[in-house]
């Protein structure tokens, strides 16, 4: 016997479901098996049952003919009062949880659709890294908050006080993470939809094709566009891709061939700036930062280490952004045993150059650091310990990116001096008289 029941509207869910193009609650558990049997209808049945439930409370003894018209068989929804019409459905009361539960898990399936990405997803790691170079070498903001669970779930009216209920059955599309489950180290966690990365997915392939002419690689356009969009999905798989394959056998051939430079005997130098008066770095602070904390670089992958290193100690205070107020430790690498070394510095003249320069466009330093990073993971699998480039100055100098030694065996640092650098400005090109 049914004692007691909730109306469909006491769920609040209809604008939710509107929202999510499914039909109302009603004819949802019309067609979900598992709902049906939380459902009940006022039926025949039930009226009886309820009929003869009013009429044994009658006290037939001092009955009289007004009191007949006062049994009540209407059927009330135990929440809000609100009379269940005859022939109509309603949820027994007794499986309301189960009968939310199991609701939830239909509408979080429907949601999850609408979590494009998630902050646990290595490629939104990678955008948000990528967003704070750009902030950090162009000066210019560019903050993508993505949404928090609470706000995208307002989107779409699920009331508040669901939204426990709620996330156990809502996942990312992409990571396929579950939203509920703890994940260490996580801050909040955000939601990110395509049209927030949307810039950050195009590349400007005109560049890219043109590089890769002038080392004799003929790219077709749509190839390109299809390994970008490879490599930003999946930069640990760009050699599955054509374009990827035809770089990866073009560095592997060089190694093969011995045209790589052995560096061997010699010394390179790495700086750091610091504020006047604080204390000398350490040998062990002069060496690439650990792995997990590289902020960003010309050939770092995410989470992979690089130690950037130059041959000619009068350029560092230029690459590193010197100000006058700081001194500048500078750590004298030398290299012990020979490292093969990919020349990116002269062999491929264009190619080169960007590989080099600093970015002035978005474009280009979005295609610098996916290529670049595609290339590190390329030589660093081949088997080079590192790449020649040039530096961002003009000058007689270059730079190495070394992707993989043996610390203090392969190289060692010999010691650490402080220097102070003076900033001067010349004038160069005269311009023009007067101008009116
Ligand atoms: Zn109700
Ligand atoms: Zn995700």
């Amino acid at each position: 016997m049914i004692k007691e029941v909730i109306c469909f509207d006491c769920l609040d869910l209809d604008k939710t479901l509107a929202r999510l193009d499914m039909p109302p609650l009603e004819s949802v558990s019309n067609y979900d098996k598992y709902l049906e049997t939380y459902i009940g209808v006022y039926d025949d049945d039930l009226f009886e049952t309820l009929y003869k439930h009013e009429i044994d409370k009658i006290d037939w003894k001092n009955y009289e003919d007004n009191n007949y018209a006062s049994v009540n068989v209407e059927l009330k929804c135990s929440q809000c009062k609100t009379s269940i019409l005859f022939g109509s459905r309603f949820i027994k009361k007794a499986n309301i949880n189960e009968f939310i539960t199991q609701v939830f898990s239909l509408i979080g399936d429907k949601l999850s659709r609408y979590i494009e990405f998630c902050s646990r997803c290595e490629l939104i790691k990678d955008f948000l890294v990528y967003n704070s170079i750009l902030e950090s070498e162009t000066g210019r903001s560019v903050t993508v908050p993505g949404q928090s669970i609470e706000e995208f779930l307002t989107k779409f009216y699920v009331p508040k006080g669901y939204i426990n209920n709620l996330l156990p059955h809502l996942a990312c599309e992409n990571c396929e993470s579950i939203l509920s489950e703890e994940d260490n180290g996580d801050q909040e966690l955000r939601i990110y939809n395509y049209k927030d990365i949307d810039e950050y997915l195009k590349v400007d392939l005109e560049e890219l094709t043109q590089y890769a002419d002038s080392y004799g690689i003929n790219i077709k356009k749509v190839e390109v566009t299809n390994f970008s969009k490879f490599l930003q999905e999946n930069a640990m798989l760009g050699f599955k891709h054509s374009v990827g394959l035809q770089l990866f056998e073009l560095f592997e051939m060089i190694y093969r061939n011995n045209e790589f430079i052995s560096l061997e005997n010699i010394n390179l130098y790495r700086g750091r700036v610091r504020k006047t008066g604080t204390k000398q770095f350490l040998g062990s602070e002069m060496w690439n930062p650990p792995i997990g904390v590289s902020s960003h670089g010309r050939y770092n992958l995410v989470g992979s280490s690089v130690l950037y290193l130059t041959d000619n100690i009068q350029y560092i205070p230029y690459e590193l952004n010197y100000k006058s107020s700081e001194v500048l430790d500078i750590a004298t690498f030398h290299i012990n045993k020979p490292i093969k070394i990919l020349d990116l510095s002269s062999m491929y003249g264009e190619f080169g150059r960007i590989l080099s320069t600093s970015p002035n466009s978005s474009n280009v330093l979005k295609l610098e650091y996916l290529l670049t990073n595609y290339i590190a993971e390329c030589c660093r699998y081949i088997g080079f310990n590192g790449i020649k480039y040039n530096g961002v100055k003009k000058g007689e100098y270059k730079n190495y990116a070394l992707l993989s030694y043996d610390k203090d065996i392969d190289i060692c640092i010999n010691d650490i001096k402080t220097y102070s650098a003076e900033i001067k400005y010349l004038l160069s090109d005269f311009i023009s008289d007067k101008e009116e």
